[in-house]
């Protein structure tokens, strides 16, 4: 969430459709849900109607669409044909899942649509198709409207294939007879961008980064796994977690207290306790894990149970590198990886 005042400045340089802030925001505008560059020739929304954001891929996940009129993916020069054309396509199809095999169906060299797409938006056209669809799936969570199943039950239906968006990834709600559980998402704003938290009364399930790939994986594993649909919803874990990582994001040394439900095998839970175990600031290698654990040959499967974590931050797999010192991966994206462990070192030093 921006500062009031940066609001405010945002929203004077769209009223005067100034051109110095080309590329510093873009403008959602709520009551149409398309989102515009500062200098859109289209009539100017109320200020209460606007969210701002600093790059595509945040009003993307936020479910907004690019306006037809400013082309905001194009910014700063006119987009390639061929990058149009990817865009063209998502456009049609928002929910679709884009696959290696899709572009040859479009006519599209892989390879090639990959590096325009990474040149002109910083992020792959799957990051980008999936920032898309994800968008339109988190549409309710992240406005927190608290029912929707009603509006599922009787056949909610939008262009925009809000439904089956949704569905697809979080479940079908249960009906009203079957009196089960439930899981319930919402969406917090973090300086490394959204999360998703999901969370029932007693604990939490997940904490992930609304662009992480293999999230709709994660989720369906979990619903699987649990046997148990997801709504829209804050229950008491998640009101916790968000204050506590509150804390932690402006710097202060956090215990993290929330209580979680860990679904694991025997020796992913083991993984994950050792993780939890690495002070703030500080790294492990994968065969240190291994090795603390007794089963110094075993560092693959540390490796793997460290990827199959669905608690970002609070078990703190990012503080896992390789033992040559290199960073390694990190689902969240290596940059996430970075700015946590520099963050983590200023903390522990204040
Ligand atoms: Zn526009």
């Amino acid at each position: 969430m921006l500062p009031e005042k940066k609001r405010k400045e945002f929203f004077q340089a769209l009223l005067e459709k100034n051109k110095a802030y080309e590329g510093v925001f873009f403008v959602g505008v709520k009551t149409t849900g398309i989102f515009c560059r500062p200098t859109c020739t289209a009539r100017k929304p109320k200020i209460e109607n606007c969210e701002f954001f600093t790059n595509a891929q945040e009003a993307l996940l936020a479910s907004f669409r690019p306006c037809k009129r400013c082309h905001p993916l194009s910014h700063p020069s006119l987009v390639s044909p061929l990058v149009q054309k990817l865009v063209d396509a998502v456009e049609k199809n928002p929910e679709k899942h884009w696959k290696e095999s899709d572009f040859r169906k479009i006519s599209v060299d892989e390879s090639t649509a990959r590096r325009q797409f990474k040149k002109r938006f910083g992020m792959t056209f799957v990051a980008y198709a999936r920032a898309r669809r994800m968008g339109l799936a988190m549409k309710q969570i992240r406005e927190g409207e608290p029912v929707i199943d009603a509006q599922l039950a009787s056949g909610y239906e939008s262009s925009s294939g809000f439904r089956d968006a949704f569905s697809r990834i979080m479940g079908t709600p249960p009906s009203k007879s079957e009196n089960q559980g439930v899981l319930q998402a919402c969406w917090i704003d973090t300086p490394l961008g959204p999360m998703l938290i999901i969370a029932d009364e007693k604990g939490l399930y997940l904490l992930e980064f609304v662009d992480r790939r293999g999230l709709e994986r994660e989720i369906e594993r979990l619903r699987k796994k649990t046997k148990l649909p997801i709504l829209p919803g804050k229950p008491a874990p998640s009101q916790q977690i968000e204050a506590e990582l509150q804390q932690y994001f402006s710097g202060k040394i956090v215990t993290f207290k929330t209580p979680l439900h860990l679904l694991g095998s025997p020796f992913q839970k083991r993984v994950w306790e050792e993780l939890q175990k690495i002070p703030k600031g500080e790294t492990r290698s994968y065969s240190a894990i291994a090795k603390t654990m007794g089963k110094p040959s075993a560092f693959r499967a540390v490796a793997r149970a460290n990827g199959s974590n669905q608690l970002a931050i609070i078990i703190p797999c990012h503080r896992v590198i390789n033992s040559n010192g290199d960073l390694a991966g990190y689902a969240g994206g290596i940059h996430r990886k970075e700015w946590l462990l520099d963050h983590e070192k200023k903390s522990t030093k204040t």
